[in-house]
């Protein structure tokens, strides 16, 4: 059971004289994909890294599983975080790319080989193990972005703009793998993006954002059907 509670956060960078997080309230619940959907600029990365603990909060509670979070570190929050750039490893392979966070984290062996053997299945990279990242097209490397990141079954899943370095067609199926591995692992999820068709599709809850303040709340059909 993870829900994900934020009360009254907000976030000033070092320098800048306005808040970049303005009053930011919301209760994931367990197992809930959440989308945030705003401009450039409009904090939705800073909020995902702060509940990623790769940001301080500057005033407000931020809550995982009840327990308030602001002061853990990021490697004592057991979240799985996936970027726009993939961030592979370009000397290793994919099975390395997927076992190295494991491996950092002193998994045996044998539980390494059964994780990374059943995310590969998951996601369909079997026969694509052995091979370095250079060798592999746009959506498989992102496919194994994916697998790195499920491999430790954390109960959080936080996205930043996964899909918006890959072309049109290969956005919109790896749209459709991202739900349907979501009903698979039912993982709680926070996703961001600026495309409305990829909020509607995979949101059960729509976050609207502007210059740092929460516009709208609410399903897909709530959202968009009250503009
Ligand atoms: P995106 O719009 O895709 O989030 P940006 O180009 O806004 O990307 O930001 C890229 C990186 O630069 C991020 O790590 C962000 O934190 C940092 N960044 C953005 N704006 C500023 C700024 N005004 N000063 C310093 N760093 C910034
Ligand atoms: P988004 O993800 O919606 O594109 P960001 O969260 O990256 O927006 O940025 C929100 C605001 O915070 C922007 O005005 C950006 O310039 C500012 N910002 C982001 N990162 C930094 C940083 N490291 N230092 C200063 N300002 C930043």
């Amino acid at each position: 059971m993870v829900k994900v509670d934020l009360d009254h956060v907000y976030k000033q960078y070092k320098g800048n004289d306005k808040y970049s997080v303005t009053d930011f309230n919301l209760h994931i619940k367990d197992q809930e994909f959440i989308v945030f959907v705003g401009p450039s600029g409009c904090g939705k990365s800073t909020t995902l890294r702060m509940i990623a603990g790769l940001e301080d909060i500057s005033k407000g509670t931020l809550k995982i599983g009840g327990k308030v979070m602001n002061d853990v570190a990021p490697k004592n929050r057991d979240i799985a975080m996936v970027f726009q750039n993939y961030a592979l490893y370009p000397h290793m392979t994919v099975y390395d790319n997927m076992a190295f966070g494991l491996k950092l984290r002193k998994y045996s062996k044998d539980d390494i080989d059964k994780r990374v053997q059943r995310a590969a299945k998951i996601l369909g990279l079997t026969e694509y193990l052995k091979r370095k990242p250079a060798a592999l097209s746009g959506g498989q490397r992102q496919r194994v972005a994916l697998g790195r990141a499920i491999v430790r079954d954390a109960p959080i899943f936080l996205m930043d703009e996964p899909l918006s370095n890959l072309d049109a067609k290969l956005r919109v199926s790896m749209r459709a793998e991202i739900a349907k591995l979501h009903q698979q692992l039912k993982t709680t999820t926070i996703y961001v993006t600026h495309d409305q068709t990829e909020a509607m599709t995979l949101a059960d809850r729509i976050v609207i954002i502007k210059d740092g303040i929460q516009q709208q709340v609410g399903s897909p059909m709530e959202v968009y059907n009250n503009p």
